[in-house]
C-alpha cells in the first residue's frame, strides 16, 4: 500500500514582511506531518521569529523538534548551503524573493531536495467593463494599501476597462487618498512606515520613470520618509519600469486596457504569476477570465490578498513552485512511500 511518512528534518526560511504568519507558516505543516523543523530567521525581524520558536518550545515540545538559526546578512549563502548538505535535511521551504528564491533552487538542486519556493509576486486586479465598481474599489483599496503593499499577494497592478476606467479611478483615488497614514505608536493608521529607506529611493525612481514616460499621477506621490502615501499612477504602460517590477510598497500601477481579451493579455503580460483578482457581474466571463489568467491564485469579484490555511497556495512562473495547505502541504512535506506485505507464497521465475 501507499503510505505517507514524515520527510525527516524540513528548513524554513521566512521573510520579514509578516513575519509571525509567514514565520508558522514555514514551520507548522512539517511539524504536524511529523517533521522536526529548523526554521531560519529573517535579518530584518530575529527576534519576533524567535519568538514563535520560544512559544512552541513553551508549550511543552521536546527538544530538538524545533530549532533556530540565525545569520548576518553576508553569511546567509553559506549558512543555507551548510544545512541543505546535511544529510539529514531533506525538505526545504523558502518564502522571499524571486532573486534569492533562483539561488536556494540552485543550492537544492546540487544536493537533490525537494524545495518549495514562494517568491514575488506583482498580483493583476482586472476589472471588467460590467463590474460592480463600489466592490471593486472596496477590493483594490484593502489588496493594494494593506500592509502598506509589503505583501506577496498585493495589488500591483489594477487593469481596468476602459469603458468603465474614468469612474473606477476617480472613486479608488477618493478611496486611497483618505486612507490614515502615519507612526501605529500614536494612533491607529492604515498606512504604517514601510520597511526601509531603499524601499522609498526604488518607489521614488519608478515614480520618476513612469512620470517621465506619459503616467499620470492621481494620488500620493514621492516620499521623504519612510511614511509613503497610497500612490496611485493611472495610465501606466509597458515602456515603464513600475508595470513590470514589484514595489512591494503603497505605489500601484493602473494600466487601461479595451475588452476583455486586452485585459487577460495584460494580466499575463509579467514574469510573476502568484495572486490575481477579477471583477465582472457576468460570472461565467469572469470564470472564463480567471481560468486564463497565469497565477497559482485567482479570486473572483474577492481582493488579490486572500489566505486560507487549507486551500493550495502558492504561485506559477517567477512566483516560484510548490504549494503550502492543506492536502499539498501535506505533501510537499511527507514521502509518499509504497510497502508491500507477501502473504502467499510467491512464485519467481528461477
Ligand atoms: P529576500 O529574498 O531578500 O530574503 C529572504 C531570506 O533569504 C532571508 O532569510 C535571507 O537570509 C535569505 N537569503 C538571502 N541571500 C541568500 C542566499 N544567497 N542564499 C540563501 N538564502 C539567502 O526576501 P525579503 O525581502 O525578506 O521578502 C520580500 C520578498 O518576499 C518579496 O519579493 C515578496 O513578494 C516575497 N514574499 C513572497 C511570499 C509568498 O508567499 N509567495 C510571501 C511573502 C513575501
Amino acid at each position: 500500500m501507499a503510505v505517507r511518512q514524515p520527510a525527516g528534518v524540513v528548513l524554513g526560511i521566512a521573510p520579514w514582511n509578516a513575519p509571525v504568519i509567514l514565520g508558522v507558516r514555514a514551520l507548522a505543516t512539517p511539524l504536524a506531518c511529523g517533521n522536526t523543523v529548523v526554521l531560519k530567521g529573517s535579518e530584518l525581524c530575529p527576534a519576533t521569529h524567535g519568538l514563535i520558536i520560544e512559544a512552541l518550545q513553551d508549550a511543552g515540545l521536546p527538544a530538538g523538534v524545533v530549532n533556530f538559526v540565525t545569520n548576518a546578512p553576508a553569511d546567509a549563502g553559506a549558512v543555507v548551503e551548510a544545512m541543505v548538505a546535511h544529510p539529514a535535511l531533506r525538505r526545504v521551504n523558502f518564502t522571499g524573493s524571486t532573486h534569492v528564491g533562483r539561488l536556494i533552487a540552485q543550492t537544492c538542486a546540487k544536493y537533490l531536495k525537494p524545495a518549495v519556493l514562494e517568491l514575488g509576486g506583482k498580483a493583476p486586479f482586472v476589472v471588467l467593463d460590467d463590474a460592480d465598481l463600489d466592490a471593486a474599489v472596496a477590493a483594490a483599496t484593502f489588496g493594494a494599501f494593506a500592509n502598506s503593499g509589503q505583501i506577496c499577494m498585493s495589488t500591483e497592478r489594477i487593469i481596468v476597462d476602459a469603458a468603465v476606467a474614468d469612474d473606477f479611478v476617480a472613486r479608488l483615488a477618493a478611496r486611497a487618498q483618505g486612507l490614515p497614514l502615519g507612526d501605529p505608536r500614536k494612533g491607529p493608521v492604515v498606512l504604517g512606515s514601510v520597511v526601509d529607506q531603499r524601499t522609498v529611493e526604488r518607489c521614488n525612481a519608478l515614480i520618476d520613470d513612469a512620470l517621465a514616460k506619459g503616467a499620470k499621477l492621481v494620488c500620493g506621490g514621492k516620499a521623504d520618509s519612510t511614511l509613503m502615501p497610497a500612490t496611485l499612477l493611472d495610465n501606466v504602460s509597458a515602456q515603464m519600469r513600475i508595470y513590470h517590477e514589484e514595489t512591494f510598497a503603497p505605489v500601484k500601477a493602473i494600466v487601461r486596457v479595451r475588452g476583455t481579451e486586452a485585459a487577460i493579455a495584460c494580466a499575463n503580460d509579467n514574469p510573476f504569476g502568484l495572486a490575481a483578482a477579477v471583477f465582472g457581474r457576468d460570472l461565467a466571463r469572469a470564470w472564463q477570465v480567471a481560468g486564463r489568467i497565469q497565477s497559482g491564485i485567482c479570486h473572483i469579484n474577492g481582493p488579490t490578498v486572500h489566505d486560507e490555511a487549507q486551500m493550495p497556495f502558492g504561485g506559477v512562473k517567477d512566483s516560484g513552485w510548490g504549494r503550502f495547505g492543506g492536502q499539498a502541504g501535506i505533501e510537499a512535506f511527507t514521502e509518499l512511500r509504497w510497502i508491500t506485505m507477501q502473504t502467499s507464497p510467491r512464485h519467481y521465475p528461477f
